[in-house]
């Protein structure tokens, strides 16, 4: 039996524990950092599996570290299991129904993510045990990757300096490899103004204020977007307008910033641009200001050797055979969506299928399930994964558990999330990442290529956390 057979056998076998994982995990439904029995259940069954669990990783009660084996290679896999607020619903639903309204649902599969994580890195600790084979495998559970950048401390503190490769991978719509060119770093600033509070009929002469500040910020902002790389994205959010009283000068307020950009460079020199701009509107009202970063992601930088072998694997695993039911459910799906970019995803198969025409672009778009390679472009996302590519040579995969045109954090995500076609799609998951650690695990070689690889696609330059030494995982 080859090493594909054997891996394939593997994750078969142990796949029902983990989709009842993931179903679990879909049912628990827990938000950035209150992960706690989706954590549990996690280390739970990774005990079962003869792993040892390091947890409170970086100081996060929702984080831990199963592993296996001695010494190098050191193989990380990652896992997600953090839900969005408001996308409870229904289970194999295709009209919106939820059971607990306003509760968090799995609207970005990140269920199946960890447990698919679990499945590949236990397939290979068998093999390893089988063949006796050196070497570390990894688990490393990562909650909040919604907003809580926990990935980002993990790297900050140290967690991934030993690991010689990391793979990741994500719930989607097509089956690639990413190579990460349209991800885009985050920072978020959040400013705080302080002013001094007055009658605003009486003795307005006295006040000075805080709104105007922000307003004054905003403003400044707005006439800035002209002028940075088309790339880059400011939003903001005031978080506190200092008030309901109009005839009281504001003496407090505060704006949130996002900034992003695809270069780490150009993002830090848009958030300084910001930065003069607040500290300019500051002096224009007499007010002080002080800001704080309060989380912050790199963009993702997809090393070329992990890349290739991750694509070579997955490709050995297309076309998936699904069944019958499997595509009928995922044609129900499918026909109920609202295809408002589907332009956009026929431009990303023009790009892999130049030869192709118009008509067969579209027949292979309207497969029930997207049982081919398509890189998704133009789809500007941030991860957390990103700040872990910097430290580690690594990639992430991608692979399709839902009909294309699916969207990314919606309730179609969560009715989807624990139907046979998405534990098949786990399963797919858990073998090409399994593959493709096996393949450095055997392969010293490949694993010093990676390496050489990484320092090319650093172009010189070294990483810069973007959280602060001093900031606590999910604290403002
Ligand atoms: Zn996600």
């Amino acid at each position: 039996m080859d090493r594909k057979e054997r891996i394939t056998q593997l994750v078969d076998e142990k796949l029902p524990a983990f989709t009842k994982v993931s179903d679990e995990i879909w049912g628990y439904a827990e938000l950035c950092y209150k992960e706690y029995q989706s954590c549990d259940c996690q280390i739970k069954e990774m005990e079962r599996q003869g792993f040892r669990i390091e947890r409170n990783i970086a100081g996060i009660e929702t984080a831990f570290i199963a592993s296996y084996g001695e010494g190098h290679p050191i193989v990380a896999v990652l896992g997600e299991y953090d839900a969005l607020a408001g996308l409870n619903q229904e289970a194999d639903n295709i009209h919106r129904n939820s059971f607990k309204p306003g509760e968090p649902g799995h609207g970005c599969g990140h269920n199946l993510l960890g447990a698919a994580s679990m499945s590949a890195v236990t397939a290979i600790k068998e093999y390893m045990q089988e063949n006796n084979l050196k070497g570390t495998i990894r688990y490393y559970g990562c909650p909040a990757e919604e907003g809580g950048s926990a990935k980002t401390f993990m790297v900050r503190d140290g967690y991934f300096k030993d690991v010689d490769i990391a793979l990741s991978w994500h719930p989607s719509q097509f089956n690639y490899v990413w190579d990460g060119e349209d991800c885009l770093g985050t920072y978020n600033i959040i400013f705080h103004y302080k002013g001094i509070a007055a009658h605003a009929a009486a003795c307005p002469q006295l006040g000075r204020s805080a709104l105007d500040a922000v307003e004054l910020l905003n403003i400044g902002v707005q006439f800035l977007r002209e002028h940075i790389i088309p790339e880059g994205r400011i939003h903001y959010a005031i978080l506190n307008s200092g008030g309901t009283a109009p005839n009281v000068v504001q003496a407090e307020a505060e704006v949130s910033y996002v900034i992003r950009a695809p270069k780490m460079a150009d993002m830090y020199d848009i958030a300084d641009r910001v930065i003069r701009i607040a500290e300019g509107a500051a002096m224009m009202t007499d007010t002080t200001m002080t800001k704080r970063v309060v989380s912050g992601t790199s963009n993702l930088l997809a090393t070329k050797a992990v890349f290739d072998r991750y694509d070579a694997n997955l490709r050995s695993f297309l076309p998936v055979p699904y069944t019958e039911d499997e595509l009928a459910y995922a044609k129900k799906f499918k026909d109920s969506l609202d295809v408002s970019d589907r332009k956009r995803m026929i431009n990303c198969l023009r790009a892999d299928y130049p030869g192709k025409s118009l008509k067969e672009l579209e027949e292979m778009l309207d497969m029930p399930m997207a049982n081919y390679i398509c890189r998704e472009t133009g789809n500007t996302a941030s991860t957390d994964a990103g700040d872990v590519t910097w430290v580690v040579p690594g990639c992430q995969l991608h692979v399709a558990c839902y009909p294309a045109g699916t969207p990314f954090h919606s309730w179609q995500m969560t009715a989807m999330g624990k139907s046979p076609l998405a534990h098949r799609s786990m399963g797919i998951a858990a073998k090409v990442i399994a593959m493709t650690a096996l393949d450095f695990i055997l392969d010293e070689k490949l694993v010093q290529q990676a390496k050489a690889d990484f320092i090319e696609k650093l172009e010189g330059q070294t990483y810069r956390c973007p959280l602060p030494m001093d900031l606590k995982p999910g604290g403002h």
